[in-house]
């Protein structure tokens, strides 16, 4: 199960695009996005997110 960010509560600080070991979250439109086929389910960004926007599903 990938990765998944609540884009409500993500504020673009980019904590999980800098900590994601397969650069698989992209910032689009202010708001971080998970490529899920390229998520290895490491759980570093939901660690990283100081916002808790992030949660696997
Ligand atoms: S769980 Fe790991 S691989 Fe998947 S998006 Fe988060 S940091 Fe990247
Ligand atoms: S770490 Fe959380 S708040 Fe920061 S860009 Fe990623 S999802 Fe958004």
């Amino acid at each position: 199960m990938p990765a998944l960010v609540d884009p409500a509560k993500c504020t673009a600080c980019e904590e999980c695009v800098s900590v994601c070991p397969t650069e698989c979250i992209a910032m689009v439109e202010g708001k971080a996005l998970v490529n899920p086929d390229d998520c290895t389910e490491c759980e570093a960004c939901v660690d990283a997110c100081p916002e808790t926007a992030i949660r696997m599903v």
